[in-house]
């Protein structure tokens, strides 16, 4: 059968793939060490798993719930964003999506046309680029500059500007780089967004994992007029350990959350019911859990940082947030005697069994991904292992 054009082009998650090629050798008994995946190695906090189970027990998990979501995790999204962030909305404006992810694949189908263009800065997340093109919209990439952070400027925006322009994505901070915009920045790019009526897309989803002095801003923070330009995505998977329960959130203008909700309503019905009620208890109790995880990775970024920059060859920004180390290894391969990240990814993967994500799919192919969301007995390993490899090959 032929199959779409659409699935044709489409670039399935590297992200992913990776992390399931890791698993695969795995479990064929191979020695990995897997710094792949996004994904706290963290089990989701006892509270919220008690919430769940009193939600199967008492029955009230067992329906379909409304495609927006269930009324009180609705309000418990608006009230968690104004208490965080102080950022009003009304629960109406909130959709509950089964991931930050869909809630991103929802927006695009829900504002683009044929042609359409989205903004989104390089390096990227993985997904950005493919959402947009799933929706019939055009990506248009525009290069972060290292010295920058990797940071786009209004400049660079300005650019590449058109009347086709529909959306930026700005995603701080930042998978891969861990970077964080700061308020000044912000506000340039929300004025900016403002003045040419480009909705920003504000994947928030790294805003409460920053470290060491570092703060994040969330876009809609800066002013009314940027908020009212702005879509918040967000989503408990990172935060709470909650990957696997596959909630997210969108927090926007009404004309364009009642589309989004249409499409849900076409397409998923609604997300789980027990992940909901889940939900609500990560955002309603205690906290605790969460800042004793964000202290873990934070430990785990100020060991990692020191050994990941003085690898041979290596250039690295310190990372302020997220749980990424996105390193530049241009002259790493050239020392190694390879003209690729791929080929370096794939014998250190063989060779050592240390598990990367190689930069290509952020737009970045010099670049590989380094995910510290997992132990640091593993991640002092892998390091190790890092260095005899870059070693060894650099003397052959
Ligand atoms: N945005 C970014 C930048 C991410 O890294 C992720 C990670 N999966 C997501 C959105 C989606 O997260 P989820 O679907 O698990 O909520
Ligand atoms: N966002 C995580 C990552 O970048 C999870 C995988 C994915 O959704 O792409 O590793």
């Amino acid at each position: 059968m032929e199959l779409s054009e659409r699935i044709q082009h489409l670039k399935p998650s590297v992200t992913l793939a990776a992390a399931a090629k890791a698993n695969a050798l795995k479990t064929q008994g191979k020695d990995i060490l897997n710094l792949t995946i996004g994904e706290p190695d963290f089990a989701t906090p006892e509270n919220i798993q008690e919430a769940a189970i009193r939600a199967i027990k008492s029955g009230k998990a067992s329906y379909y719930t409304p495609s927006a979501g269930i009324p009180e995790l609705r309000q418990a999204i608006v009230d968690y964003t104004k208490k965080n962030y102080g950022i009003q909305y009304e629960a109406s404006q909130a959709i509950v999506t089964d991931g930050a992810k869909f809630a991103l694949y929802v927006l695009f189908q829900t504002i683009l046309n044929p042609k359409d263009e989205v903004i989104i800065p390089v390096p990227y997340w993985v997904s950005y680029g493919e959402q947009v093109k799933l929706a019939q919209g055009r990506p248009v990439f525009v290069r972060g500059k290292e010295k920058n952070a990797f940071k786009v400027t209004v400049s660079q925006l300005e650019e590449v500007r058109s009347t086709k322009t529909k959306a930026l994505i700005i995603n701080s901070p930042s998978n891969p780089t861990g970077m964080i915009y700061d308020k000044k920045e912000l506000q340039a790019i929300g004025e900016w967004a403002v003045k040419n009526d480009v909705l920003i897309v504000a994947d928030d989803i790294y805003g409460r994992l920053v470290y060491n002095d570092n703060e994040f801003t969330p876009m809609a923070a800066i002013s009314e007029a940027i908020r009212k330009q702005t879509i918040i995505i967000n989503g408990i998977s990172k935060t709470y350990a909650m990957t696997g329960w596959r909630i997210g959130y969108a927090l926007g203008s009404q004309e364009i959350i009642n589309g989004m909700i249409s499409i849900a309503s076409q397409s998923t019905s609604n997300p789980t019911a027990v992940s909901q009620y889940a939900a609500i208890e990560a955002l309603t109790g205690t906290q605790e859990a969460v800042e004793e995880m964000r202290n873990a990775f934070a430990e785990r970024l100020n060991l990692l940082y020191p050994l990941v920059s003085s690898l041979p060859g290596v250039t690295l920004n310190k990372p302020q947030g997220a749980f990424y180390l996105f390193p530049n290894v241009k002259e790493t391969l050239l020392m190694c005697g390879y003209e690729n990240v791929t080929k370096w990814a794939e014998d250190l993967l063989e060779e050592t069994g240390v598990a990367v994500v190689t930069g290509e799919g952020f737009g970045a192919p010099e670049n590989i991904r380094l995910s510290y969301a997992t132990n640091l007995g593993t991640l002092e390993e892998a390091i190790r292992k890092m260095a005899y490899f870059i070693e060894s090959k650099s003397q052959n």
